[in-house]
């Protein structure tokens, strides 16, 4: 099948990328270079030292005999990817080239812009490319389970069945979204549903839970196809950034009281599900929703794993609550489906202490390369603006021995700056 990865470049697509090669798709990576671009406005750098695309996509052809194609250019221009569309002329489409963090949307107004206009505008471009240049490919879009925020009650898997004054229907599942990143990808999941109403596109929208891990079968191969691991306050997921600050010796920061439950899931499970999507694409005119995760966790329950895992390998690993930077309930209900993949064959690599380790392992391996003083949050949820380099500073102080209100004073800096 003939695949277009947009955001081929990034964490998640990069390793769907090579899976997709690897299992004998004709595979095409549309990316624009932005993330390595955010890497450099932020000043921070993934843990992993990764390779320019065109030596990983070198790399990939001696190691595999495959070839994987390359785009260069912005989803956001159509010009650009409607080229694409009529030169590849893909079967699927399967979009992660979005601004997918959720702090850097909440840094000042600049930022919320930006990542709607980007992703907004890209998947409606893509939406446009398919309907025009190849109305039979198969759209398939990473959402995220932020999409639906922490209601009281189950979380269904994009749609649910209501009664209300005697009369029932099934209607898509309320959004409650906790960031204007999150919002961006509930404005995506609107229009899709919308295009494949009014066109009779076919569309798979993934609300996808946080993902771990670096490793997958092709990325093992060599060590210049290494994925990102990205662990700063920004970019960085929550298991990375507790494994880097075990690796450290830093404690690990834990926003509020740490009952804030997300959907989990292995690298390794992002790859196997889209290939499942792939190989079972929606119907024209359908819209289908699955929630991708495997494990329910609470931030406390992470860290408490990563502290037991940690102990294990003789580290010291100590545990602080700071105050959250995030408007978000701290301890509530949640209860998320997610057995639509599983019964398309996803067979789940559950968070085990192996992991965790070979995780934690990764992190001292490369530890002469994080930069303590970027880990802890430098964005607030409640401030219209928020100036990173400010906060930056005041850490770098309170680091060398001063003390800023802001910040924990055993938050040290402990590893070697760039
Ligand atoms: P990433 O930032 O590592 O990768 C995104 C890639 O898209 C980057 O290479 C970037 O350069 C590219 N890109 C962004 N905007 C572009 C544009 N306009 N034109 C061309 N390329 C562009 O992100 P990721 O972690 O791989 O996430 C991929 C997708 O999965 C995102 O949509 C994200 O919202 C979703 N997701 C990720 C996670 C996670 O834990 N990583 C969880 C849930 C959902």
């Amino acid at each position: 099948m003939k695949i277009a990865v947009l955001g081929g470049d990034g964490y998640c697509g990069w390793a769907t990328a090579l899976h997709l090669s690897q299992k004998g798709h004709e595979v095409a990576i549309i990316d624009n270079f932005l993330r390595r671009q955010w890497d450099d406005e932020l000043g921070v750098q993934t843990l992993t030292p990764i390779r320019p695309l065109s030596e990983r996509l070198r790399v990939w052809q001696m190691r595999s005999g495959k070839t994987i194609d390359l785009f260069v250019g912005d989803v956001a221009d159509f010009d650009f990817l409607s080229s694409m569309v009529k030169q590849f002329k893909p079967e699927a489409i399967v979009h992660f080239a979005e601004q997918r963090s959720a702090p850097y949307s909440m840094i000042d107004r600049k930022h919320a812009v930006f990542t709607q206009v980007n992703n907004v505008l890209g998947t409606l471009n893509v939406l446009f490319a398919i309907r025009e240049f190849q109305p039979d490919c198969h759209l398939i879009k990473l959402g995220t389970m932020g999409e639906y925020g922490t209601p009281n009650i189950d979380i269904e898997e994009g749609y649910i069945t209501i009664e209300h004054n005697g009369r029932k229907d099934v209607l898509p599942y309320p959004k409650q979204p906790g960031s204007f990143y999150h919002l961006s990808k509930v404005h995506d999941s609107h229009n899709i549903m919308f295009a494949c109403k009014i066109w009779g596109i076919r569309a798979t929208d993934l609300n996808q839970g946080v993902v771990y891990g670096t490793m997958t079968d092709e990325i093992a191969l060599d060590e210049a196809l290494i994925n990102r691991f990205d662990y700063d306050d920004v970019f960085g997921t929550v298991l990375n950034r507790f494994c880097v600050q075990a690796a450290i010796g830093q404690p690990l920061t834990v926003y509020g009281k740490g009952g804030q439950m997300r959907g989990f899931l292995d690298i390794r499970d992002t790859v196997r599900c889209i290939e499942i999507a792939c190989q079972n694409p929606a119907s024209r005119g359908e819209c289908r929703v699955y929630n991708q995760f495997t494990e329910q966790f609470s931030v406390l329950e992470l860290a408490q794993m990563v502290e037991t895992v940690g102990k294990k390998l003789g580290m010291n690993v100590e545990i602080d609550h700071l105050p959250d930077p995030r408007v978000e309930a701290e301890e509530h209900y949640y209860n998320a489906k997610h057995s639509k993949l599983i019964d398309l064959g996803l067979e789940p690599h559950l968070l085990s202490d192996a992991l965790l380790d070979s995780l934690v392992t990764i992190a001292v391996r490369y530890r002469d390369r994080v930069d303590a003083s970027l880990m802890l949050p430098q964005v607030n949820w409640r401030e219209p603006r928020n100036d990173r380099r400010l906060q930056q500073n005041l850490t770098a102080r309170a680091s060398l021995g001063g003390r800023s209100s802001k910040r924990p004073a055993r938050a040290a800096s402990k590893g070697k700056k760039r």
